[in-house]
């Protein structure tokens, strides 16, 4: 593969210094040249060619993102089918339900809102 722009000597020549350093290349790139990204033995995370810092989301961080939304998931089966139950109760004449019924949806709104506030957040990539 040929490097077509005029900076791509360069480019390898900072690529080889970062390796002869001992950084470690990641398979992440530079969001800004698209370089492959070196992590410093100090575990900083930079673009050898462009200098850019990044800060890259550990897989440990995303996947107790997944995590969580797969709890979240999981409880929101439940107080629908709980809310079921209650709207059940309600048909029966049961006013108190009403109660427990505005309780659940409360807290699915909370769930709703937490899930995308998690999903926007993942989704930044
Ligand atoms: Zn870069």
């Amino acid at each position: 593969m040929r490097v077509s722009d005029t900076g791509g000597d360069e480019k390898s020549k900072k690529l080889a210094e970062a390796l002869l350093k001992g950084w470690k290349m990641l398979s992440e790139t530079c969001p800004v040249c698209g370089t492959p990204l070196f992590r410093k033995p100090s575990g900083e995370v930079i673009c050898p060619v462009c200098g850019t810092r990044v800060i890259l989301v550990s897989s440990d961080e995303e996947g107790r993102i997944e995590r969580t939304k797969l709890v979240l998931a999981g409880v929101m089966e439940d107080l629908v089918r709980a809310l079921e139950g209650e709207v059940m109760d309600l048909r029966e004449g049961e006013v108190e339900s009403l109660d427990r019924i505005n309780k659940i949806l409360e807290a699915l709104e909370r769930l709703v809102r937490i899930n995308s506030e998690l999903g926007s957040r993942s989704s930044q990539t």
